[in-house]
């Protein structure tokens, strides 16, 4: 492998040192971070992140509480659950996992957390504040895979940068997060005409498409930087959304999966809950 490493597990393990030194800080001001979890239904993979959040809230010393609600749960009763949670105090962050059951509205239940307690940066505010470049909750995932290039001092501006996929939670905040840091960006989608004439032109590729091995190394540049966001299961193991090893031996750098950005997201839930309550703290 030619590649060197950027490794989510190292990054994630020395960022969490120093959200430990920031919630012992917030403790002797008297206050806790407290996140609550919505989980409603029976989705394996959801449970699986939740508890995932848990522990790394235990971890921490952040509070945690997980409601979990039944798949018949209506939208009235989530709603309140919602409500619930942004009038209590010591509830810094709120998180409803998605997806929700299909007979549920997300992006109205997401409407309603209070945006200073949308840890996710999923609320209409914080998008679109991060669209005008103001200061926001960013979204943790592509939080993360940014937070990553900078730690391991990859250059970004005047770079040129093609994200693969266009979803609100990841391809679009990641596509913000690097025009912010004054790459030059591009976002291909499954409607984009010749797809590797774009990719094999970027110095950053950034690959959030949820195809396994997706992207192949005849469509990455020479010394490209390469940051998967894929998470795929086949034949019950994960894998990225590109196709690793020969991709590696071209790249200059790549995340790996597991190990690379999903690392980072639950690290960056972490940093937003803290910085939920530090702003409490700061009012
Ligand atoms: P979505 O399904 O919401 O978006 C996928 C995007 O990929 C869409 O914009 C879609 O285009 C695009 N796409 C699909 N097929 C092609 C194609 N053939 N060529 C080019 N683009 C294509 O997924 P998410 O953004 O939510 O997630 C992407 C991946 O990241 C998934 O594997 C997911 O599991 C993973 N993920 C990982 C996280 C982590 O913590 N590491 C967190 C969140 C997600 P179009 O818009 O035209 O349909």
């Amino acid at each position: 492998m030619a590649a060197q490493l950027l490794d989510g597990r190292l990054m994630a393990a020395q960022l969490e040192e120093q959200l430990k030194r920031r919630v012992a800080h917030l403790a002797q001001k008297g206050l806790v971070p407290g996140l609550t979890v919505i989980l409603v239904g029976e989705d394996p993979a959801s449970h699986t992140y939740v508890s995932n959040k848990e522990k790394a809230c235990a971890r921490l010393g952040i509070r945690s509480a997980t409601l979990r609600m039944p798949e018949h749960t209506t939208q009235a009763e989530l709603e309140a659950e919602i409500q619930r949670a942004n009038a209590d105090p010591s509830v810094h962050g709120i998180l409803v996992q998605l997806p929700l059951p299909r007979h549920l509205d997300a992006d109205r239940a997401l409407s309603l957390i209070l945006p200073q307690k949308d840890v996710d940066g999923f609320h209409d505010i914080n998008a679109g504040r991060l669209c005008r470049g103001l200061d926001c909750t960013v979204a943790c995932t592509p939080k993360g895979a940014l937070y990553m290039l900078k730690q391991a001092g990859i250059p970004i501006a005047g770079r040129e940068a093609v994200v693969v996929g266009r979803s609100n939670i990841v391809g679009k905040p990641m596509a913000l997060l690097l025009l912010q840091e004054n790459a030059t960006v591009t976002i291909c989608h499954s409607r984009t005409a010749d797809l590797a004439a774009h990719t094999r032109r970027a110095d950053i590729l950034v690959a959030a498409v949820g195809k396994p091995r997706f992207l192949t190394a005849d469509m990455v540049k020479e010394g490209a930087v390469v940051v998967d966001v894929g998470i795929n299961r086949v034949d019950g193991k994960l894998c990225g959304d590109v196709d690793f090893e020969p991709v590696a031996e071209k790249a200059s750098w790549i995340t790996p999966v597991p190990g690379g950005v999903g690392k980072m997201t639950i690290a960056m839930l972490m940093d937003n809950t803290v910085a939920a309550a530090e702003k409490v703290l700061a009012k």
